[in-house]
């Protein structure tokens, strides 16, 4: 009996014999249903059933028309997800049995009686709200598996995969269906599976929810899960399997690590720049007391052991001084200024304290590498890394420096300090020596880190370099292997070149031309000069520091080098004319310009200009008088060499 206030439960029938069907529907109303229709085909009862949306179809399986019961039944169920119950006379098997294809939610054989037709009725309404209740919970399921970007799955006992979600999958970089029925041992490195199933057995033992972290490498990656597993149980209470839902923390511990890391260096900033500058008092204190002393009335000895003390004063006031640079509390001064002309002096420094065992390269010759920086940081910043390098370079090598312009993200930017996303100048310091261990690379820029002899380093470089270049909204980065070099790399916001341009070349009356010059010159000022000259008067520029170098050069270039010019005198095993000479054997005609700033070669070189063609330019030279020179010769027909 349906309660009073419920509305009744509206049936359609649908019965091509209009008796039967007269028959239903009064019976229908007896046992206090609302019938509806009937129809007599399988289409007309679609279009109603459509139309009207009744609780539950009665349906015959003979019908008039094209379409019978059974189709028509599971039209309606797929278009409406209304349920049919059919209703026939048949009970032959075949007809039985596509019946239950259409997944009918019952049938009764005709002739029936009231009460089995009501518990018919009844039982097929129920199935009915029972099916779409599971289709609702499913979908809910669903929305919140696939929307979720967390790994989400179900195992059995055994480990295996019940269920898993997209996100699982693309973690793993499978299909669900690669990761159902398989177990970790399938998906994950053996050492990684026996830990990932060890945290499984003990959830599962625990018999309670248990959240912790879990290392996996996906697909090459590694990553970080926070995992929050649980035993999964039926309705008596058996444990029938784990759940697991895995987030990914990986970024979130990186930077958690990261600002863990700032937190401590400012700590010791904070600390060592207090200190530092109490010390600054009392060192300048002490200093002007030691001015202050009468030297004329004192005795040599005790001269002496002043002077000793007011050189420890200096000493220490040094120390000081980068104290604070690495605590980021230098006095900055900010103006706007060529990274490739200090990187370029600084080098030049650094050869007067190397001599000829380190060769030094700039390559910055195409790139202008202006940066808003005080002058005194940056010189600090290049000679710690020149330092460095000498110090790791023993027995001699390379110095490479580079400039270049890079774009910096956001999300590259989002992983330092202080840093904004634009334009950036990285300065390259690369070296050949002895390369560090992982160990020493993890610590490098902690202050007073040192692997150097006492006496030897302060282990204040490179802590100093990265205050100073924090200071700037810069960062600096490492990469190095044991026996194999080092490379430090400064990032630093790259600002627009100052108008009037920067090196004074001249503006007006340049000659322009064109074709590919290979420079070789052995002091790097000049060379950064000389190449960006010609670099700006349209010719491609090849550079070499030394006639090594330039051989090098050669070796690839040389179906596209049409002149080359040298300075004379140079380090390393080959000079100037000694290069003109090889690269003569190889190409004849090649044209060549000197230029020397010693004016007692010019009578050897009187012959070899004569005899062997050779264009002079003493040095130094007035840069349009260079260029007018280039321009021409260049444009000559190729030179004969007289045998
Ligand atoms: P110091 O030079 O006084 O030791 P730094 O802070 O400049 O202090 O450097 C710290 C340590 O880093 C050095 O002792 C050395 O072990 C290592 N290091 C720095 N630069 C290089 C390099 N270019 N090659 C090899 N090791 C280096
Ligand atoms: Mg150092």
């Amino acid at each position: 009996m349906t309660a009073p206030t419920m509305p009744a439960t509206r049936i359609l029938i649908v019965e091509d014999e209009r008796i039967v069907a007269m028959n239903l529907h009064e019976r229908l109303v007896g046992l206090g249903y609302e019938p509806m229709g009937p129809v007599p085909s399988g289409e007309a009862a679609l279009a109603l059933a459509g139309e009207l949306r009744p609780d539950l179809v009665l349906m015959d399986i003979h019908l008039e028309g094209e379409m019978d019961g059974v189709d028509a039944a599971w039209e309606i169920r797929q278009r409406f997800q209304i349920p049919s119950l059919f209703v026939t006379a048949f009970s032959e098997d075949a007809t039985l049995e596509r019946a239950k294809l259409a997944e009918p939610f019952g049938y009764i054989l005709k002739p029936f009686e009231g009460r089995e037709l009501k518990a018919n009725i009844e039982m097929a309404l129920y199935k009915h709200r029972m099916e779409e209740a599971l289709r609702q919970s499913q979908a809910l399921l669903q929305s919140v598996t696939e929307g979720t970007t967390d790994a989400v799955y179900v195992k059995d006992p055994q480990g295996r995969y019940l269920m898993c979600n997209s996100a699982t999958a693309r973690f793993l970089g499978k299909s669900v269906a690669e990761i159902l029925g398989r177990d970790d041992t399938a998906l994950f490195e053996p050492e990684e599976a026996r830990q990932l199933m060890a945290g499984d057995r003990r959830v599962l033992a625990s018999g309670a929810v248990q959240t912790y972290d879990e290392f996996v490498t996906c697909g090459g990656v590694s990553y970080i899960f926070l995992a929050t597993k649980g035993p999964v149980r039926d309705a008596r209470g058996n444990v029938i399997g784990l759940f697991g839902v895995s987030h990914d923390i990986t970024e979130r511990r990186r930077l958690q690590q990261r600002a863990r890391q700032a937190e401590k260096m400012e700590a010791i900033g904070h600390l060592a720049g207090g200190m530092a500058h109490e010390f600054n008092n009392i060192l300048a204190a002490m200093m002007l007391s030691l001015d202050l002393l009468p030297r004329q009335k004192l005795e040599p000895a005790a001269i002496e052991v002043l002077d000793e003390i007011s050189g420890l004063t200096q000493r220490s006031a040094t120390l000081v001084r980068q104290v604070l640079a690495f605590s980021g509390q230098s006095m900055i001064r900010r103006e706007v200024l060529d990274l490739a002309a200090i990187a370029t002096r600084q080098g030049k420094l650094l050869h007067q304290l190397l001599g000829e065992r380190i060769r030094f390269i700039l390559d910055a010759t195409n790139v202008s590498a202006w940066v808003e920086a005080d002058k005194t940081a940056m010189e600090q910043v290049l000679l710690n890394l020149y330092l460095n390098a000498r110090d790791a370079m023993k027995e001699g090598g390379v110095l490479r420096v580079k400039l270049t312009e890079i774009e910096v993200s956001a999300e590259v930017a989002r992983n330092h300090l202080k840093v904004a996303p634009g334009k950036f100048i990285c300065l390259s310091v690369a070296d050949t020596g002895c390369g560090m261990a992982p160990e020493t690379q993890r610590r490098l820029f902690e202050p007073f880190f040192t692997t150097k002899e006492v006496g030897q380093g302060t282990g204040l470089g490179l802590a100093t370099v990265r205050g100073l270049v924090e200071q700037h909204h810069g960062w600096v980065e490492a990469e190095s292997r044991l026996g194999q070099g080092s490379t430090f790399r400064v990032y630093l916001p790259a600002v627009a070149a100052p108008s009037p341009t920067p090196i004074s070349l001249p503006q007006a009356d340049l000659v322009r031309g064109e074709g590919t010059i290979l420079l070789v010159e052995d002091e790097p000022a000049l060379l950064l000069v000389c190449a960006r000259l010609l670099t700006r008067s349209g010719y491609q520029v090849l550079t070499a520091a030394d006639g090594e170098e330039a051989l090098a050069v050669w070796a690839q270039h040389q179906a596209t080098i049409n002149l080359l010019f040298t300075d004379m005198v140079m380090p390393g095993k080959l000079s100037g004319l000694q290069l003109v000479e090889r690269l003569r054997a190889e190409k004849p005609g090649l044209k060549v310009v000197l230029t020397s700033g010693y004016n007692t070669e010019i009578p050897v070189l009187d012959k070899a200009f004569s005899t062997a063609a050779i264009v002079y330019l003493p040095k130094p030279c007035d840069p349009a008088i260079m260029l007018q020179v280039i321009q021409k010769y260049l444009q000559s027909p190729p030179q004969r060499i007289p045998q």
